[in-house]
Parts: structure tokens; C-alpha cells; sequence
């Protein structure tokens, strides 16, 4: 087992948890890990660890009387989560006696630890990658089943697989390329070798297909804001209260009854999608109102993408009523415009065939165009999960693997007009180093730090 740490610099200290979730529980389990196990065991337990064997016993304060009873588990190192010496103690799911299971743990020389530590330990003794170990948070917090099985394939190490599969490569290349550095005379033939640009070639493709599954991955994970926009009274409470299938939204006939944001989760195919209703966008009469027409050109302007609304009733000629909303719009190229009360109405409305933005006739009374606006939904924004390969990724990822490909294009620039192998060599370590952020090879400490924080204790 390669460490990640370098050897001698820090004494490891042995570290415990309550690894359940808070509350009460049929069973709950504090678990430890490091140099101290076979003696805070010994204490504990007055027994002889047998490595991974279910062991029913007593568990003792120092005075001899019995905490609790339960079950012991001990994965001796290299071959536990953390590489290191873990005990699992598996009591009730109470909080007063774990607490006071994890007090005796303490009292015996281990520490408290921090959130994420037992993860960040199995990263640092190279039991997983790092985006393996982000894998175990997502799974965690999966919204969806989706997203738990896409977790699930990143744990396994799909996505690192792939990562390293494409770093194979880059390294190849790189010792083809410093080879022929090596032997100027010989360079320029070196360099025209197909070799090479068949190489860059590759591993751009290998890139770019691995981006739009990490695009996916990451939707599954992050998923999609929409804010509802338009006039007050256009319907926008309501077709939030469709949406959501709740009533979540005040829905009034006084014009700018929704002065505040409200936001509503919902799922569509496994992708959380964020519902954000927000006050009309209008003219407004007093200063509340004015908060919240400028909290909702806010929100537009960071959202993924806006459901545009239009009272058909009170706008026959909708496309002349949207122009002007649809100026005082922040920038935002996903927008789905939504002509509704559509019951009220006895004729559809025409949609111009070259109108610039997709049109959803629609009633968030009675329901009708419901399926057709999340159909367009899920096609704007590209969401077809089904399929084989989605893994859980997160932006940090996106954002590694779009330096990574720009570093590979900038190289393939250096070698197609100026020749110039160094530059071309330079890159593509750069290229190598922004795919070793998601694995954790190339990591500040910075980084894991942040990353391991977010974590729960115990994990
Ligand atoms: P908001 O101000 O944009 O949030 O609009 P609301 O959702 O509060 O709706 C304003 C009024 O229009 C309410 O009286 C709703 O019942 C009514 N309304 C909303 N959608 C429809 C619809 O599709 N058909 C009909 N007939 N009335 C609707």
C-alpha cells in the first residue's frame, strides 16, 4: 500500500466517532481508527480481537461496569476503510450511552474526529482516490436513485478509471515528445510524426467524451434552478403549485401577492430541479416591491434557465405582450416562454415558426401542457440520463477537465504552427497535472481541506 503521506511526518493520532446519525436508533456505532485500536480494545472489551469476526460483547467503563453490549469489529491495517487499525463497536442507538461510549474511547487516547477525517484518512493511505472519496459524500446525499447509482459507479472508480485511462495516455505522448526534444537533429522529424498528432487527437476525444458525462453527472448532483418570471397575476404561484404538485406558493388574484422568493425541489428523471417563484416583474408602487422585483433579475441572472409567463387571457397578442419583458430580462439563453390560461381562451394561439425561444401553451389550472413543458425542459437543458455510464461528478471536476483540454489544445497549436516541442511537452504536463486535481495526485492541501470539511462526522 502506497501512502500518500510522506513517511515520518506526523505521529498519526487515533481518532473515534459516533458513525450513525444523531437521534435514536435500533443499533449505533462508534468507530475508531489508528496505532491505538488493540488497546483502547483491550480496555474496552477485557477480550482478544479476531480480525473481522462479529464479536458479541460487553463493553466496560473503566470502573468494570457495563456501558453497553453489542458487537465488536476489528479490521486490522492495511486492510480496513482507512488502511489503519479500525474498531467498529456497534451498541444501541442512543444518543446518551454512545455518547458515553465515545467519552470511555477518548478516555483510552483517542480523539474526537474531525468531519470527513476517516474518508480523507482512506485518501491519504491510498484506500481511494479523491474523487472516490467525494463519491462516498455524493452517495450520501443523493437526492435521487439516480444519482445514488451514478454515486455508486464513481465509488467503484468508473470516473477515476477513465481519468486514468486519458493520463496513460498523456503520458506516453509526453515521453514520445521529450524524446525527440532530446535529440534536437532529429526533432522536426520527430515532431512530424503522426504519431503525435494522432496522440493529441485521441486523448481530446477521450476529453470530450468524458466532460459530457461529468456534465451529466454533475446535474444529477447539482441540479438545475429555473426561476418563474413574467407580469404579476400571469400564474406563475400556480404553475409553481403544478409543478411541485403542492400548494407551496400563495396563488391570489391581487396582483404581487408573492413578494419573496420561494423556492420548491422537484425531480424530474433523478435531476433535482429548483423552482424559484418570484415576484412579477413590474412596475412597482412601493419599496417591498421593488426588493423583490430586483431580488428576482437577481435571481434570473445566476439561474439555469427561466420559465417565462404570459396571461393569454389578457394578452391575445402574447408575443407583442412578451417582447418588452423579455428586455427588461437579464441575460439568460434558456428561457421557455409559457402562454397560460389557455382555458380561457377558445382558439390555441399561433406560434411563429422562427420565434427565437420555445413556446408551452399551458394551463396551470386545469394542468393542460404540463407534460409537453417538462418534455421541453428536459431537452433544453440536454437531460437524457437514461443509458449506460453516468457517473456523480462535481463543477470542480468540469472545471479540471476543461483546463485539461484547453492545455491539450494550446499544445496541439504549438506543434501544428510553430514546431515547438518544449511548448508542446509544457502542456501537456499541465494537461496531466489539471486531471490529477480529480483524483487527488496534483491537490493543495487547501483543497482536500475544503473538500474533507464538507463531510459528516463519522464518515
Ligand atoms: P402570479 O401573480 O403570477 O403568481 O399569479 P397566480 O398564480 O397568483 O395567479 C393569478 C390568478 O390567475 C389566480 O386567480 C389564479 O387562480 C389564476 N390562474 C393562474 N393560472 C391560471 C390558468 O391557467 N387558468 C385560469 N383560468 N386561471 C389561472
Amino acid at each position: 500500500m502506497k501512502s500518500r503521506i510522506p513517511p515520518g511526518t506526523v505521529e498519526t493520532e487515533t481518532i473515534a466517532a459516533v458513525a450513525t446519525p444523531p437521534g435514536r436508533g435500533g443499533v449505533g456505532i462508534v468507530r475508531i481508527s489508528g496505532p491505538l485500536v488493540q488497546n483502547v480494545a483491550r480496555a474496552l472489551i477485557k477480550a482478544v480481537l479476531n480480525p473481522r469476526y462479529a464479536m458479541y460483547c460487553d463493553f466496560l467503563a473503566e470502573d468494570n461496569s457495563v456501558i453497553d453490549q453489542g458487537i465488536v469489529l476489528y479490521f486490522p491495517a492495511p486492510h480496513s476503510f482507512t488502511g489503519e487499525d479500525v474498531l467498529e463497536l456497534q451498541g444501541h442507538g442512543g444518543p446518551v450511552v454512545l455518547e458515553m461510549l465515545l467519552t470511555r474511547v477518548t478516555g483510552l487516547g483517542a480523539r474526537i474526529a474531525r468531519p470527513g477525517e476517516f474518508s480523507e484518512r482512506a485518501f491519504l493511505n491510498n484506500k481511494l482516490d479523491l474523487s472516490q472519496a467525494e463519491a462516498i459524500a455524493d452517495l450520501i446525499d443523493s437526492a435521487s436513485q439516480q444519482a445514488a447509482k451514478s454515486a455508486v459507479k464513481s465509488l467503484q472508480g468508473e470516473f477515476s478509471k477513465k481519468i486514468q485511462s486519458i493520463n496513460e495516455n498523456i503520458t506516453a505522448l509526453r515521453m514520445h515528445v521529450e524524446a525527440a526534444i532530446d535529440f534536437p537533429e532529429e526533432e522536426i522529424d520527430f515532431l512530424s510524426d503522426e504519431k503525435i498528432s494522432d496522440g493529441v487527437q485521441v486523448i481530446g476525444e477521450s476529453l470530450t467524451a468524458v466532460l459530457q458525462q461529468a456534465s451529466k453527472g454533475v446535474l444529477l448532483r447539482e441540479g438545475i434552478t429555473l426561476v418563474l418570471a413574467g407580469r404579476p397575476n400571469a400564474g406563475k404561484s400556480s404553475l409553481m403549485n403544478l409543478l411541485s404538485g403542492k400548494d407551496a406558493a400563495i396563488v391570489t388574484h391581487i396582483a404581487g401577492t408573492t413578494r419573496d422568493l420561494i423556492n420548491e425541489y422537484i425531480n424530474l428523471d433523478g435531476v433535482p430541479l429548483k423552482l424559484v417563484d418570484t415576484a412579477g416583474i413590474r412596475a412597482v408602487e412601493n419599496e417591498v416591491e421593488e426588493q423583490g422585483v430586483r431580488r428576482a433579475l437577481a435571481e434570473i441572472e445566476y439561474a439555469d434557465g427561466v420559465l417565462l409567463l404570459i396571461d393569454l387571457n389578457e394578452y391575445r397578442d402574447w408575443s407583442a405582450g412578451i417582447t418588452d419583458l423579455l428586455e427588461e430580462l437579464p441575460d439568460n439563453d434558456k428561457v421557455i416562454i409559457i402562454l397560460n390560461k389557455v382555458d380561457l381562451i377558445d382558439e390555441m394561439p399561433d406560434v411563429p415558426v422562427d420565434f427565437p425561444y420555445p413556446v408551452i401553451p399551458l394551463s396551470a389550472k386545469l394542468g393542460t401542457g404540463h407534460d409537453e413543458l417538462l418534455s421541453k425542459i428536459k431537452q433544453i437543458f440536454a437531460l437524457d440520463l437514461s443509458g449506460e455510464g453516468s457517473f456523480i461528478a462535481r463543477t470542480r471536476h468540469i472545471d479540471a477537465l476543461n483546463r485539461a483540454l484547453n492545455h491539450l489544445r494550446q499544445g496541439k497549436e504549438q506543434l501544428s504552427t510553430h514546431h515547438a516541442g518544449e511548448l508542446l511537452a509544457e502542456e501537456l504536463r499541465l494537461s496531466h497535472e489539471s486531471l490529477g486535481e480529480i483524483t487527488g495526485d496534483f491537490s493543495s492541501d487547501d483543497l482536500l481541506g475544503r473538500i474533507f470539511s464538507s463531510f459528516c462526522i463519522g464518515k
